[in-house]
Parts: C-alpha cells; sequence; structure tokens
C-alpha cells in the first residue's frame, strides 16, 4: 500500500522504465486471458546474491508481483447431503493453472491464478507453492506477507493456522514456516521475535497479553515503515515453545471473542515473525558499498544486519454481513466490523487500476499492511473458496478479488544495516583489555619504581656511612699530627733554651761584647721561628675545628635519621595493636556467627519437622518429637530409640497432662510458649485429642487466643484449635465456647502468615460442619476468611479456600435436602468476587477448592443471577472445557446443563456448551 506513503514509484518515469522488463504480462480480461507463467519461484532468493543489480543492495529493489493462488475446500458434510445433487460451482484445471466460475448450466467463466490447488491438494504442497518463496525471501532480508482471503467456512485457518499435533500432515502455513526459519536461523547470532495481534472493529488487541486490548500503529515518516511497539514480542527458540504461543494466543482470541460475542471469522488475526540476521562480510550489499580493506578499518566495521519482518494473516470472513440484526449487531457495528477489509478491497482496486490515490490511511489493517500491497514486500496471497452452488455468489466476488490482487506490483528491498549496537559492544570489550593492559603496565612500573628508590635510599646511607668513617679518620690523623707538632715544638723549644743558656756562659767568659750581639742575634732568630710555629699552630686549630664542626653536623644529621625511623617504628607498632584488635573482634563475631549458624539450623530442622508434620494431620500440628524435647528442656527425657508416641506417653507419665496444662497460664510467657508448643505437639495425635479436651485443654487453648499478647503464642494455640477442630464433637464444642468470634479476632489482629494459616485452617475445618453453618456465619467466620486473603500467602490462601469449599458443599448439601432456602451466605458475605478472581490461580489447591466451590453454588438456582453478574458463570464454562481433574470438569458440565438459567444466559450469548 505504499503509493500514498514513502514509495511513489507509480507516478513517476521510474514505473514505466521497471515495466519493460517486468517478466509477466498482467491480464486485464482474466476471462480470455492465457498468461505466461508468474515470477520464478525464487525471485530475490536469486538477485540478492546473484549478478542481477538491483537485488543485492539495500538501495535499488526488485520488482514483483503479489502471487495469488486459490484453493478449493473439499465439501463437508453438510454440503454432501445438500448438494448431493448439484454439481461444484467451481472446476479446476490445476495444470493450466485455470478455474472456470460455472454461471449457469451451459456457460462458464474461465480465470487464471498463479496457482490452482484442488480439493485435494496437501498442505504441504500448499505451504511449498504459497509460502515457501515468501519465507525464503524473508530468511533473504525481504519483508514478506502470506494472507488468506475468502468466505468464511472456506479453509483459511485451516490453510494458515493449523497447528497439526495430533496429525503432522495438516499443520499448517505458520507452523511449516517457523521450521524453515528457524532451520536457517543461527540461535548465537540471529535473533526470532513473534507478535500475535488481533484486528477487530478498528481496535488491536495482543493475542499474547489479554490486559493489551488498544494497541496503535506508529508509522516512521521518513522511511513509511509501520510498526506496533506496543505489542508484545517473545523471542521464539524453538519450534515447541512458537507452537504453545500459538495455541496461547488462539486460546485467548477464543476467550476474547466469547467475551465481545463475535466469532473470530469476524476479525483478523495477524502474526508477525521478525528475523534479524547478520549477514557474512561478502554477502553484504552494504559492505561491498563500503569496500575499505584495511585491517584497522575492518576491526572496527559494525557487522551488518538484515533484519525483515513475515506477516501472516487470516483476514476476517469475506461474506457480507451488513445485514444487520441477524449477527445481534447493529447497523453501525456492521460497518466497523466490515471497515478494514472493504478498505483492503479498495485499495487493491485502486493499485489494480493504477490510480493515483490508494485509501491506504482508511483502516487499519490497510495502514498495517502499507508494505504488504504496492509496498515493498513480498506478497502471497491464497483465496479460498468452497465447491457449494449456493455460495456462488461469495465464491465470485472472493474470485475477483483474487483477480485484482494479482495485478499489484510491488518493489521488493532489502533491509540491511551496520549493526553499531554489536560494534560499540565489541569495542567495549576492547576498551576493557585495553584499559586493564595499561593497569598492569602501571603496576610494573610503580614496583619497578620503588625497588629504584630503595636502591638509591640504600646506596646514599652506604655512602653516608663512608663519609663519616673517613671523616672520623681524618679527625683521628689530624689530632695526631696536631700533638705530634706540638710535641715537637716543647722538644725544640727545650733544645733551643739548652743552647741559649749555654751559649750565654760560654759568651760571659769570653768576650762580653761580642757575645751581646750574637746573642741578640740569636735572640731575633728564635723569635722568628716562634713565630712562624704560632702561625702553623692556629692554622692547625682552625683545621681542627673545622673538622670537629663537621663531625658535629654529621652527628646531629645522624640522631635525625634515628628519631625519624624510632617514629615509623611506633607507627607500625601502632598498626599492629589495631591489627590484633581487629583479629580479636574478626574472632568474636565468627563465634558469634557459628552460634547464630548452629541455632537456625535447629529452627530450620524444627520448622521441617513441623511443615512436614502439617502436611501429613493438616493444620495445627506444630513441631516433631525434637522440637518437643528442646521446648521440654528435660534432657532425661531424650530417648531416641523410641518412637514419637512412646516419647509423649513418657512426657504424660513424668509431668502430666494437667501440669502441662497449667503451665498454659503460667506467668512466665517462655513458660507459656512451651506449654502451647508441648499441647499442640500432642493435640496432633488423635489419641490425645479426647484427653486433651476432657482436661479443659480446648478453653485453656481458646483463652490464650482471648489474653495473650504473643503471636507465636495465638500461632500455635491455633494451630492446636485446627488440630482439635478435626473432631465433629470438638467442632462444636469450639462453638459453644466463643471460638469464632476468638478465631476471628486472632485472624483481624494476625501479622505473620502461618498464625493466618492456621487460624484459616482452624475455620475450614468448623465449615465442614453441617449443623454449624448459620452460626459459623452469624458469628463473623465467612468474613474472618475472607479478611485474611489480605496477606495473600499462598498457604493461607489455600485454606481459604478449602473452607469456601467445605461451607459451599455443606450449603448445598442443605439446599438438596430442603433445610435451607435463599441466597448462598456465602454471596450474601460477598465471597464471590474473591472466589472468580482467584478460580484461575496458579497453585493447583486453591484452584481446585474454588473450582468445587463454584461447582456447588451453581446447583442452586437461587444463586444463578449473582452468579451471571460477578462473572463467575464465565468461569464454570472454562472449568467445564478444560478444567484438568476429569470429575470437576465432568460436574462443571452437568450443573451447567442443567441451570435452566445459565442454559438461558448462554443462548442469549450464543455461547454452545
Ligand atoms: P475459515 O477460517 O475460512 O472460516 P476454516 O479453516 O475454519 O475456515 O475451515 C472450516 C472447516 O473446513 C474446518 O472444519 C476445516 O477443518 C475444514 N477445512 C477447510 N479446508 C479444508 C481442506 N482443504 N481439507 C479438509 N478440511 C478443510
Ligand atoms: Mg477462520
Amino acid at each position: 500500500m505504499a503509493a500514498s506513503g514513502g514509495y511513489n514509484y507509480r507516478d513517476g518515469g521510474q514505473r514505466g522504465a521497471l515495466r519493460v522488463d517486468r517478466p509477466l504480462s498482467v491480464n486485464s480480461n482474466p476471462k480470455s486471458s492465457v498468461k505466461s507463467k508468474s515470477l520464478p519461484a525464487s525471485g530475490p532468493r536469486r538477485n540478492s546474491t546473484g549478478s542481477t543489480g538491483g537485488g543485492g543492495s539495500a538501495g535499488a529493489g526488485v520488482l514483483g508481483r503479489v502471487r495469488v493462488a486459490v484453493r478449493l475446500r473439499p465439501r463437508n458434510d453438510e454440503e454432501m447431503v445438500a448438494d448431493a445433487d448439484f454439481a461444484d460451482c467451481v472446476e479446476l484445471q490445476p495444470e493450466l493453472k485455470r478455474l472456470k466460475l460455472r454461471k449457469n448450466n451451459w456457460d462458464t467463466d474461465t480465470y487464471e491464478f498463479d496457482e490452482v490447488l484442488t480439493e485435494f491438494a496437501s498442505q504441504k504442497r500448499v505451504y511449498e507453492v504459497v509460502a515457501k518463496p515468501v519465507v525464503e525471501s524473508v530468511l533473504d532480508g525481504y519483508n514478506g506477507t502470506v494472507m488468506a482471503y475468502g468466505q468464511t467456512g472456506t479453509g483459511k485457518t485451516y490453510t494458515l493456522g493449523q497447528l497439526g499435533e495430533e496429525d503432522t500432515a495438516a499443520r499448517g502455513i505458520m507452523v511449516r514456516a517457523m521450521e524453515d526459519i528457524l532451520a536457517d536461523v543461527s540461535p548465537e547470532s540471529d535473533s526470532l521475535s513473534v507478535s500475535y495481534l488481533q484486528l477487530y472493529m478498528e481496535t488491536i488487541q495482543d493475542l499474547l497479553d489479554p490486559a493489551n486490548d488498544n494497541i496503535s500503529i506508529v508509522e516512521d515518516p521518513k522511511t513509511g515503515d509501520v510498526s506496533v511497539p506496543g505489542a508484545s514480542l517473545v523471542e521464539i527458540r524453538d519450534q515447541h515453545s512458537f507452537v504453545e504461543l500459538l495455541r496461547f494466543g488462539e486460546a485467548h482470541r477464543f476467550a476474547t471473542n466469547t467475551k465481545l460475542n463475535t466469532e473470530s471469522s469476524r476479525s483478523h488475526a495477524i502474526l508477525m515473525v521478525n528475523v534479524k540476521k547478520s549477514v557474512k562480510g561478502r554477502d553484504s550489499a552494504l559492505s561491498s558499498q563500503n569496500g575499505n580493506n584495511s585491517h584497522l578499518v575492518k576491526s572496527l566495521k559494525a557487522p551488518v544486519v538484515r533484519k525483515s519482518k513475515l506477516v501472516v494473516v487470516d483476514l476476517a470472513g469475506s461474506e457480507r454481513i451488513d445485514k444487520s440484526g441477524s449477527e445481534g449487531h447493529t447497523l453501525e457495528e456492521a460497518k466497523s466490523i466490515n471497515l478494514s477489509l472493504s478498505a483492503l478491497g479498495k485499495c487493491i482496486n485502486a493499485l489494480a487500476e493504477n490510480s493515483s490515490h490508494v485509501p491506504v490511511r482508511d483502516s487499519k489493517l490497510t495502514r498495517l499492511l502499507r508494505d504488504s500491497f504496492g509496498g515493498t514486500a513480498r506478497t502471497s496471497l491464497v483465496i479460498t473458496i468452497g465447491p457449494s452452488p449456493r455460495h456462488r455468489g461469495e465464491t465470485a466476488s472472493t474470485i475477483m478479488f483474487g483477480q485484482r490482487a494479482m495485478k499489484v506490483e510491488n518493489m521488493l528491498k532489502l533491509k540491511e544495516e551496520f549493526d553499531y549496537k554489536s560494534l560499540a559492544r565489541r569495542l567495549d570489550i576492547q576498551l576493557d583489555k585495553i584499559i586493564a593492559e595499561h593497569e598492569r603496565q602501571q603496576k610494573v612500573f610503580e614496583d619497578e619504581m620503588e625497588r629504584m628508590s630503595i636502591q638509591a635510599q640504600n646506596r646514599i646511607s652506604d655512602v653516608e656511612r663512608n663519609y663519616a668513617d673517613a671523616l672520623e679518620k681524618e679527625r683521628l690523623k689530624y689530632q695526631k699530627d696536631y700533638m705530634e707538632s706540638i710535641k715537637k715544638l716543647e722538644e725544640q723549644l727545650v733544645i733551643t733554651q739548652k743552647k741559649h743558656d749555654s751559649e750565654k756562659i760560654t759568651n760571659g767568659h769570653e768576650d762580653n761584647g761580642s757575645n751581646m750581639t750574637s746573642s741578640k742575634e740569636s735572640c731575633r732568630l728564635h723569635v722568628e721561628e716562634i713565630d712562624d710555629l704560632t702561625k702553623l699552630l692556629q692554622k692547625e686549630t682552625m683545621l681542627r675545628k673545622a673538622a670537629e664542626e663537621e663531625v658535629q653536623n654529621l652527628k646531629s644529621q645522624l640522631t635525625q635519621w634515628k628519631r625519624s625511623e624510632a617514629a615509623g617504628n611506633s607507627e607500625i607498632l601502632k598498626l599492629r595493636k589495631m591489627l590484633e584488635d581487629e583479629e580479636h573482634q574478626k574472632e568474636k563475631f565468627e563465634g558469634e556467627i557459628a552460634r547464630l549458624h548452629s541455632q537456625l539450623l535447629q529452627l530450620s530442622f524444627e520448622a521441617d519437622e513441623t511443615s512436614q508434620q502439617l502436611d501429613r494431620s493438616g493444620p495445627g500440628k506444630i513441631g516433631g518429637l525434637e522440637s518437643l524435647m528442646t521446648q521440654v528442656r528435660q534432657p532425661q527425657l531424650k530417648d531416641s530409640g523410641n518412637g514419637e508416641k512412646g516419647s509423649i506417653a513418657k512426657l504424660f507419665e513424668q509431668v502430666g497432662l494437667q501440669k502441662i496444662l497449667s503451665l498454659l497460664e503460667a506467668e512466665d510467657n517462655d513458660v507459656r510458649i512451651h506449654a502451647v508448643k508441648v499441647v499442640a505437639n500432642l493435640a496432633a495425635e488423635e489419641t490425645n485429642q479426647e484427653r486433651i479436651v476432657e482436661a479443659g485443654g480446648l478453653t485453656s487453648l481458646l483463652m490464650l487466643l482471648e489474653n495473650s499478647e504473643d503471636e507465636t503464642i495465638h500461632r500455635v494455640a491455633a494451630g492446636a484449635i485446627a488440630n482439635l477442630a478435626m473432631n465433629e464433637t470438638n467442632q462444636e464444642l469450639i462453638m459453644t465456647q466463643g471460638g469464632i468470634s476468638l478465631l476471628s479476632m486472632t485472624a483481624a489482629h494476625g501479622k505473620d502468615p502461618q498464625t493466618l494459616r492456621m487460624v484459616a485452617g482452624a475455620i475450614a475445618n468448623l465449615c465442614g460442619n453441617d449443623k454449624l453453618q448459620n452460626k459459623l456465619r452469624g458469628e463473623g467466620g465467612i468474613k474472618a476468611l475472607l479478611g485474611m486473603v489480605r496477606c495473600g500467602h499462598p498457604d493461607v490462601l489455600a485454606q481459604v479456600a478449602r473452607g469456601i469449599a467445605n461451607f459451599a458443599k455443606c450449603e448445598s448439601r442443605a439446599s438438596t435436602q430442603g433445610t435451607k432456602t435463599g441466597k448462598s451466605l456465602l454471596i450474601e458475605d460477598g465471597a464471590l468476587a474473591w472466589i472468580v478472581q482467584n478460580a484461575s490461580n496458579n497453585a493447583s489447591p486453591i484452584k481446585r477448592h474454588i473450582e468445587l466451590a463454584l461447582c456447588h453454588l451453581a446447583q442452586h438456582e437461587v444463586n444463578a443471577k449473582d452468579m451471571i453478574t460477578s462473572g463467575a458463570l464465565w468461569e464454570l464454562v472454562r472449568i467445564s472445557r478444560d478444567c484438568s481433574h476429569e470429575d470437576i470438569r465432568n460436574l462443571a458440565y452437568r450443573t451447567l446443563t442443567s441451570s435452566p438459567t445459565f442454559q438461558a444466559e448462554l443462548r442469549r450469548l450464543r455461547i454452545d456448551n
């Protein structure tokens, strides 16, 4: 339907040019026509991989005419009888691909189709000639449509939708197409998803999601592509899941149509299979366009994917239904029902006649199928006809529709695109790798740096040590030299002095005058020498001072080093201390965890025991032998050799029932909890029940419900009461002691689902007593049951459902015996809404009880009206059809058929039962 959309080749010169090499001549006068063969069966498939220019690229298209096959249904039983004396209104010449439509006894019209399928054509052959070429072209990346058109009852659904589970030869086109598609796609790289829709009165419903009943169509203004983003899209992995999906859709279609009060023949069913296939580089038109082969570019190239869509359409019956009234529709409704189909006819006429305006937008169907006629999809139409001469008019109009459709041409287009998402994923992975490598190198670098700095540090300290040693040596050497020089000087001084003295003596005796001059001279020499020596000494002293300063300096540096080392050491000590503390703490926590773990084990063991007991004995039995023992905390009672009964008997002997019961009133809450658990255990045994009741245990348990605030006590006491309530005498006792209002009170305040489950179990048991019905209801028992559904826990719901089923059964019995008149008290108390809501609950015990309750309620005409208005009738119909318990199914069926009110309603709604 592209003429008013994006593919306007009809009006341009392009179309003229393409027409020249069209492989068939379309005949405008079907009667006298002998046409050439239609498109080669593998039209676009061959082109897409072959050498022909257009087909293999994403841009250009391949011209393809809509292929039309006609299929004749064999006479059915009714026609065998009614038309026994008449010939079929058509005669087929399959080898000539011709159909002759009888006008009267002497005149026929002849039409030619792409395929003529006789009443003997197998489903396999029909698939191969009608759908297989389309499926193959979808796998090559083109969109494809397979559609069935014809009067109701001529075999559209048989041709397309037959599941063929009992007889594989009967499988229809949908199932066979999926088989071929699954065989061709690869689960790793390709994807396959399905939507299944129904179009009725211009509203699109999702057959895979019953709640989704008004889906809109979205058109891409640029490409003209239509999509239904609101529809569920289910991934298909195997054939089995697909067939399940079809079955689900079919069931939902039936249910919707029943509710809308129509037949499926009035609606169109549309299956959409979305195929996304990745294309190997060489085969892709896109990659050959961008043929850059450099290695770098290749690794950054997005993979190419082909997206295509197979649409299979089971059209509404083509018969005219505008004779309003006959179907219970108003004229307006009839128009709306017909709208999509007549719009399709108009579009096909316009396309067949090359009209400049094709009214695609007139209906939802034509909008959805705009790609299938005159668009870019490969389209196959199968028109189905019946043999009966009584429907000659409808058959003729179907044939004309097919003839016109044969003139519609499409421009097949390959839809390839780069899969940038997967390229992005690939690049992400590469990036991750690079980051990891970078981090690794960084780490290596840092390690190397650390190693080098340690080395440098070592070298520095070596040098420092050597320097200090050398300095010390130097200092010692200077000191020694200095001492030696001093010593030498002192010696010299002594020698000089001695010399001086002796000279003085000698000179004094010989020549005083000349002596005076020479001694002056020597004195001057001495003074000079002393001066020199003093200078030397000063120099030496300065050097020594410098050396000493240097030593001091080094010393202070050394102390500084030592100080910082000490600080580091104290830091390490502090950290070590912290670590020890942490370890200590950790050990403590581990101990705590181990202790909690063992407590948990103990608790879960007890819980297991409890639930096993519950499973065996119904609600109310709490704890097993083990928990009993631990709860009473009397180790001497442990006796692994004896069985449970033996131990309980021992408990009786050693403690005494009276004593245990008296503990129920103990001051200490813990003691009360232990005692009530023991009593509950005892009450789980039928043999103990009478003794407990005789000893006043029931009264004490009821008092606990009233007086205690503790939920554990409530839970266990209610469990014990539930067990006691299995016995008829006890049931009456519980009632006379005000048990219902106490249980109702507990139900209203209970928070723990297990408490509610026990309470519901107790009430459910009471519900099964014929004598207590009125009293139980009068004291609010049913309301209490219904109140507990608030918690939503399946165990609680199962008990509520059991109570309702019990109650309904007793009531039904009373009504049958004539002791009860009037509506069900369950209905009076508003239980129906919950019943209807949960009739299809997934949990089987809930479902089964509710189904039984519905059957009991339905057996009495007084309840019928309420059941109809609340929707319970639908559930009953469903139960009578597909309940898995045969007995319940039969009961529901019998109940439905024997109720005049139900029968009248079903007739009114035109539902067979
Ligand atoms: P439609 O969908 O066109 O209303 P159906 O597919 O429901 O028609 O067919 C009507 C009845 O005819 C069904 O019972 C179907 O099994 C039977 N039928 C249709 N076509 C054939 C056929 N080719 N061979 C045998 N039975 C057929
Ligand atoms: Mg049908």
